[in-house]
């Protein structure tokens, strides 16, 4: 089960060390200390989820027959700044946040990807993200490469005031690499529009101008598309339902468990309960609730938007636990909170048969070896999520030609793509008798290697 010359141990009981301030600021210095498989470093000094990013691509590469000398061109960050980003607090105090932005690979068009806040955040994961967004740009065949950007912090923690402060400092220490052909970041984990909203117009006042194509995911009343928001969970939707009929099912045949209900997960849980999935496990980082008749999606989304959690939900379902969510007996799981939740302490116990990876990253590599041998279907990440990226690409053109689609333009091109790309992977792992995840990194990584030589090596 190990792969290749990487060696998997489990990781020592109470490695997680974050500490966070009660000021919402986290030291950076701290390693990324969330449970997850440890993978025993090839000589660097590398967070795990580093390595799992790094392991899915030496993996495929290796099979591909690329030529081995582009090997790590194609894995290295082009670019990765550190920045510090002081901010007065509403107390009276100066804190000072760390901040990231990690550009991947631009062979294939500007960077983009999302920005994290996040006390989890670190260079390591930025970095891997990046690289994770090059793939799945590359795998829906958008014209962009790879990046991801983040700040240390508990966003819950800082107040409106606070959070804007902090991005509108954070977006001035990275404006000197981003921009509307350079880099177009987006919302992540514990960002939303109204952060995008404001990074526009900390970049539209420090240029002159309004500049709608250096971000996306902004606020419809900004510049914004119809259906970004949800774009992420509709993309999710479409793959499983374009999966499921290759089975000759519909969404009306599975229970789905979803792990995460921020803009992801509670999109995808209302998209497929309205098309009559259903959604018998949900939660969020504090834990979730069960009920194998189907959640009120509904009431549990405008409880979730009003009050930010779960936990104290009116609801005659049973309470369980983050854990019981990822082994709950269903047909379909839906992992859509944070990278490294699947692992191999719970692989052997996961029941679905289908897994579809809303979240960037969530399964570790030992997972996916596991749940690959019990026969679980896994649609990866840089397929299944890619509806998020795609929505904010019709955003960009739309933003660069001032001429604004109706929903149902974005929703039909976007079904499009998701249904091509799935057709594209449907296909390659038929061919090639591989996984999905083996089959969709083959794509990606294959038109990324082809752009990267076809345009040589500068000077
Ligand atoms: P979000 O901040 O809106 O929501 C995250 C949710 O996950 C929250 O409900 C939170 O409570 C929960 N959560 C956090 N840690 C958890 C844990 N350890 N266990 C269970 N639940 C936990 O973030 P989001 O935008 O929905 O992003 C979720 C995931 O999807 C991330 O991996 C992100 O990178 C990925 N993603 C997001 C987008 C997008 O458009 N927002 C696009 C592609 C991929």
């Amino acid at each position: 089960m190990s792969p290749d010359t990487t060696q998997l141990s489990e990781p020592p009981a109470g490695s997680s060390s974050i500490a966070p301030s009660s000021s919402g600021a986290v030291s950076p210095t701290h390693p990324n200390g969330r449970k997850t498989d440890k993978l025993t470093p090839r000589g660097e000094d590398h967070s795990p989820f580093w390595q799992n990013a790094h392991l899915y691509f030496d993996r495929v590469y290796q099979t591909m027959g690329l030529d081995e000398k582009w090997r790590a061109y194609l894995s290295a960050p082009k670019r990765v700044l550190t920045v510090s980003c002081p901010v007065r607090m509403d107390d009276g105090r100066i804190q000072v946040f760390t901040g990231f932005r990690a550009q991947h690979n631009n062979a294939r068009g500007p960077f983009k990807g999302g920005i994290r806040y996040d006390a989890s955040v670190d260079r390591d994961e930025v970095m891997a993200l990046a690289m994770l967004q090059t793939w799945k740009n590359a795998m829906v065949d958008l014209p962009y490469g790879g990046a991801k950007g983040g700040v240390v912090c508990e966003p819950k923690k800082l107040s409106l005031g606070e959070k804007e402060r902090l991005t509108r400092r954070y977006t001035s220490e990275i404006m000197p690499i981003i921009g509307p052909v350079q880099d177009i970041p987006a919302p992540d984990l514990g960002t939303d529009g109204q952060v995008m909203a404001w990074l526009l117009d900390t970049y539209s006042m420090m240029v002159g101008h309004q500049e709608l194509g250096v971000v996306t995911g902004k606020p419809v009343s900004v510049g914004g598309s119809v259906g970004r928001e949800e774009a992420t969970g509709r993309g999710v939707m479409n793959v499983l339902r374009k999966f499921l009929k290759t089975k000759n099912k519909t969404l009306q045949d599975v229970k789905v468990a979803i792990q995460g209900f921020g803009n992801v997960g509670s999109h995808t849980a209302r998209l497929l309960a309205e098309r009559g999935a259903t959604v018998i496990a949900i939660s969020d980082k504090f834990g979730g609730w069960f009920d194998e008749t189907g959640l009120d999606v509904e009431a549990a989304i405008t409880f979730y938007r009003e009050t930010g959690q779960l936990t104290d939900w009116n609801t005659d379902a049973d309470r369980i636990t983050n854990d019981e969510v990822l082994t709950s007996e269903c047909d379909v799981l839906i992992p859509a909170a944070m990278e490294n939740t699947v692992d191999a302490q719970h692989a052997p116990h996961i029941k679905a048969p289908v897994i579809v990876e809303a979240a960037n990253g969530p399964t570790t590599p030992m997972a996916d070896d596991i749940l690959r041998a019990n026969g679980v279907t896994i649609l990866p990440d840089i397929l299944a999520n890619a509806g998020g990226v795609t929505v904010s690409y019709f955003e960009w053109v739309q933003g660069l030609q001032n001429f604004f689609w109706d929903k149902k333009r974005v929703e039909d091109e976007l079904q499009k793509i998701m249904e091509k790309s799935f057709d594209e992977v449907n296909a390659k792992a038929d061919a090639s008798d591989v996984d999905y995840r083996t089959a969709a990194y083959t794509i990606a990584v294959g038109r990324v290697a082809e752009a990267v030589r076809l345009k040589g090596l500068f000077p």
